[in-house]
């Protein structure tokens, strides 16, 4: 290369550079596309481009009528109110943008017809969900593992915070393992664009809210992903992001007004204490600090009392579900965020898709900090939060206790037994979502140190346990870690790479011990689905009797038990003290095994062990 010819490829990367850092006049309109057919019928657009706010809106269609048009501190911003009747057609208008001495900018606006057919199924105790991180579950599609123009440079499996190519292509391609499992529900990690220059493989760090992340797939591809899902009767459950924004996002680069995000004279973190939300005896600085300081120095704290910030998350959430046809939503950082503003938002979501389930991160330390957040005014809070159900870190805890805690009066299965009966504390603790491991924390199979028995004993509670149960990806395989860092416990599913030597997903690729995981799994999802009394059955617990702590699941159909012997030695479990729910019982069949139980007076349990006995007249 000669010296003349670099000169001139310098300029040009100087010029483009120039170019790229210039706004377009019209850069962006959001939401792009709305529909006819809401309940609420107004909706706000943000319209962001080189000093916009300086043009005259305006539109002519019959029913929509442009009912405000709000400047803002950022003269290349405009946020316009349309009000969109019952009666307004779906079709195409334009919004066009008067300037002084200047073109007028068009913009095409779309309603299009509300798709009623598909509708919010909702994600209930009837379902099991499979967590999973998309980037490390599979990579089907390998032309978009490096995306030109993203800020996280490159591909580099070997290492944890990186980007390792799994995406939406990769979980269509095993939904059919999914399935087979016996999941009937799926929770990725978010999809939607994470442009962060570091670890943006976990998503919460938001960069585009109407866009899955390139690396992930489009749009169109994640439309086709929950319709392929409902047709082999799965459903969706969306991962949201109320409390913050990725800095990289284009409302951070060139933010709308200041007040868009929490401002501190210097970075402040929350102090990551929910405690102080509730506390009555709390200082006013701590609970802002809780709620207005920062995630992290790359999620910048979004202010919920801001009413544009309301708008626009709000109406980006409900585009999402009609758009793709979501069935459920987990709320993340739930306790974070601002109480009154998330009451309202859940308002006006289920007033549009009433069969939607909801559910908020709850990472708390006690069965009253998280009944704190659930719906119903329960816990002498004064408010409703609007919030169905919570993730159920408390069971999460009392079962990990109850396998290997030592038995004491409050200790070992008193923990679990203690928890359930706490119950009281919620409207409708069938909605909680139970689970042991999740992509946050160790896993299941190494918070029991790998003992066998005691995984089975854990997945048989969860599977059996009221509300509604989540799994981890990789629990089925027995996929070791502890989550320090977060990356050792979010490893590729293995045979998910088509370079992988072994492939998980497959009987054959499974070692003896992996299969016998798999298929005690299996076997218990399904007899789940078809077993109304571990669904929406209701639950009876007894007081832990000679360590075992025994439980019913029953219906008018039927009554099912579990009983976990959590001592160190085989103990006898004498029956008759259960004549409540075994009376006119006279045998059993052991779901796991199939093998029928003809004396169910007294059962002979190892220890850590779990039996799980339809029983029979
Ligand atoms: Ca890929």
């Amino acid at each position: 290369m000669t010296r003349p010819k670099l000169k001139i490829t310098l300029a040009l990367l100087l010029l483009s550079q120039y170019v790229l850092a210039q706004l377009p006049a019209l850069e962006r309109v959001e939401p792009a596309f709305w529909w006819v057919g809401f309940k609420n019928p107004k909706v706000q657009l943000i319209v962001h481009g080189d000093k916009i706010g300086a043009s005259q809106a305006s539109l002519n269609y019959a029913g929509v009528k442009l009912t405000a048009v709000h400047k803002v501190e950022n003269t290349n911003y405009l946020f316009l109110d349309l009000a969109i009747s019952a009666a307004a057609r779906p079709g195409k208008f334009p919004i066009t943008f008067k300037q002084t001495g200047k073109k007028d900018l068009v913009y095409n606006y779309e309603l299009k017809q509300r798709n009623t057919a598909q509708g919010a199924q909702g994600v209930t105790n009837k379902d099991l969900i499979y967590l999973l991180m998309p980037d490390r579950f599979s990579n089907g599609d390998p032309s978009n593992d490096v995306v030109k123009g993203m800020l996280e440079a490159g591909l580099h499996r070997d290492s944890m915070y990186s980007r390792h190519g799994g995406d939406i292509q990769g979980v269509i391609n095993h939904l059919d393992y999914l399935k087979d499992l016996g999941v009937t529900a799926i929770w990725m990690t978010p999809e939607i664009e994470n442009n962060e220059p570091h670890a943006s493989y976990h998503g919460y760090a938001v960069t585009d809210y109407y866009k899955i992340d390139p690396r992930y797939g489009t749009n169109e591809l994640f439309k086709s992903y929950v319709a392929k899902c409902h047709a082999m009767g799965l459903k969706v459950i969306k991962d949201l992001v109320h409390n913050h924004i990725g800095t990289e996002s284009w409302l951070i680069q060139d933010i709308p007004m200041k007040s868009w995000v929490h401002q501190w004279p210097k970075y402040t973190n929350s102090n990551f204490r929910d405690a102080a939300v509730m506390d009555p005896h709390g200082a006013a600085a701590d609970k802002k600090q809780m709620l207005d300081g920062w995630f992290d120095k790359r999620m910048a704290d979004l202010n919920q009392n801001n009413p544009y910030v309301q708008n626009y998350l709000t109406q980006n959430h409900i585009w999402w579900i009609e758009y793709a046809g979501i069935d459920g939503l987990r709320l993340d950082t739930y306790p974070y965020n601002d109480a009154v503003y998330m009451a309202d938002w859940s308002k006006k979501v289920k007033a549009e898709f009433p069969r939607l389930s909801i559910f908020g991160e709850t990472l708390v330390w006690s069965v009253a900090n998280q009944a704190f957040f659930t719906q119903g005014n329960t816990v002498n809070r004064g408010f409703d939060t609007q919030l169905p159900g919570i993730t159920d870190a408390q069971i999460k805890d009392a079962i990990a206790e109850a396998l290997n805690g030592k038995e004491g009066w409050t200790d070992g299965v008193n923990r679990i037994y203690n928890i359930v009966a706490q119950d009281f504390m919620y409207q409708d603790p069938t909605r909680n979502t139970v689970f042991l491991d999740n992509h946050d924390m160790s896993r299941f199979y190494s918070i029991v140190n790998e003992d066998f028995t005691k995984f089975k004993s854990g997945m048989a509670m969860l599977l059996t346990m009221r509300g509604v149960p989540q799994m981890y990806y990789g629990d089925e395989i027995l996929l070791k870690g502890y989550s320090n860092p977060d990356g050792l416990v979010r490893e590729d599913f293995p045979g998910g790479w088509e370079a992988d030597k072994k492939n998980k997903f497959t009987a054959e690729g499974r070692d003896k011990k992996e299969n016998e995981a798999f298929n005690y799994i299996r076997t218990l999802a399904n007899y789940r689905k078809r077993t109304t009394a571990l669904q929406t059955g209701k639950l009876m617990q007894y007081i832990p009797r000679n360590g075992i702590y025994t439980y019913f699941r029953y219906d008018d159909k039927k009554t099912v038990m579990i009983a976990y012997n959590g001592s160190e030695k085989e103990s006898a479990l004498d029956t008759d003290y259960f004549s409540e729910r075994m009376a006119g019982f006279n045998s059993g069949t052991d779901v796991i095994t199939g093998q029928k139980i003809s004396n169910i007076k007294q059962l002979l349990i190892p220890a850590k062990t779990t039996l799980i006995i339809e029983l029979s007249k």
